[in-house]
């Protein structure tokens, strides 16, 4: 796909056009990863952040949100949580916490490659060296780190004190001490416009990611961007619609790659966002078992968290979903190499 094919698709508005992309991107991901739906135990372990993200909740500036760290004891239980509903994977993230004991961290991660059959994805943010390479040894699988936009100057801009490409020095890193690395792209940030998207996209494509995670920037009220929406014919809208299309066209230029079904969807569209992203090219859900007083505060946008039932409940409606749309709940640890030769 070149820059101008990308164009066409992010700014079309035909539905027949849009229908044909839909297809596209559900006939690849059945063709690549097959029928079934992996889902992933999400874990909120901390929302103690020293960044200052411009779209962020957590960011350190906003003094108001009471902050949380988890006990090595509380992870183990949300781990039993994720074995007892089934999952084969379990994903610890947090805000880019400092005062996350690294060495502890590597701990509960070997118990849990020692005492479980499930694989481990980490998203901590950007860390030192030391500490990726002492998670790995202890066993962690993955790790998730999104690039939230490639263009440098937005880039710079949402956030603040970051050096130049140290986002993209991290992910090397994390690919070079051998996780199967995510990354992925905020959609409808203000000042990206559509040509930025393509461009992303073909970022994307250059590179070998295992997850890509493609979710919509839904503004935070608490936040330097609450009341900076984005304006102009080239911006590129923060919609479902749009999240979707770029989300099918990551599908169809990396096909075999996971892409969830991305909670900020579903936070947009309650009762469409997950079912149409798994339509038009996911193959991942990533249910929260976060205990809900945490989870509440673990506020990155607005909708977050708030109102939710309960693991096992979520989980009873997820399933019901999965199997409405013929799909299947994936099992094990669905990794990207396992879809070359399983096909759902
Ligand atoms: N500290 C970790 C984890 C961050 S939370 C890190 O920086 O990688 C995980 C994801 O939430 C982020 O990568 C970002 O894409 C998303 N996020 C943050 N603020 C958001 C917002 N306002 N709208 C939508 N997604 C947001």
């Amino acid at each position: 796909m070149n820059a101008s094919e990308r164009m066409a698709w992010l700014t079309t508005t035909e539905p027949a056009k849009l229908e044909t992309l839909w297809q596209l991107a559900d006939a690849t991901r059945k063709k690549h990863v097959g029928d079934a739906v992996h889902l992933r135990g999400l874990v909120e372990i901390s929302n103690y952040c020293c960044r200052e993200c411009w779209y962020c909740g957590l960011r350190g500036e906003r003094k108001i949100l009471p902050r949380f760290r988890l006990s090595a004891a509380q992870i183990k239980d949300c781990v039993r949580l994720v074995l007892k509903l089934g999952y084969g994977t379990v994903v610890l993230q947090a805000g880019e916490d400092p005062g996350l004991d690294h060495r502890e961290l590597a701990e509960v991660v070997r118990w849990i490659k020692g005492e479980t059959p499930l694989a481990v994805t980490l998203s901590l943010g950007e860390q030192p060296e030391a500490h990726f390479r002492l998670w790995r040894q202890a066993g962690a699988d993955r790790y998730l780190l999104k690039i939230e936009t490639t263009d440098p100057v937005l880039l710079s801009h949402l956030h603040p004190g970051e050096p130049h490409g140290s986002r993209l020095e991290n992910i090397q890193r994390l690919q070079d001490l051998g996780f199967e690395v995510g990354s992925g792209l905020l959609v409808g940030l203000p000042g990206q416009t559509y040509a930025s998207v393509a461009q992303d996209l073909e970022w994307l494509a250059e590179r070998d990611f295992d997850m890509i995670g493609i979710g919509p920037f839904v503004p935070h009220p608490d936040t330097p961007l609450a009341g900076m929406p984005g304006v102009g014919p080239d911006q590129a809208p923060n919609t479902e619609l749009m999240t979707d299309k770029v989300l099918a066209l990551t599908r169809l230029q990396c096909p075999d790659a996971n892409l969830p079904a991305t909670t900020a969807l579903a936070v947009l569209g309650p009762d469409s966002g997950r079912r149409l992203a798994l339509q038009r090219g996911a193959n991942v859900v990533m249910p929260d078992v976060t205990p809900l007083e945490y989870r509440r505060l673990y506020n990155i946008y607005p909708g977050k968290g708030e109102g939710s039932v309960g693991p096992e409940a979520f989980h009873a409606q997820l399933v019901e979903m999965i199997r409405g749309l013929g799909r299947t709940v994936g099992q094990g640890p669905g990794s990207r190499q396992a879809h070359a030769g399983k096909k759902d």
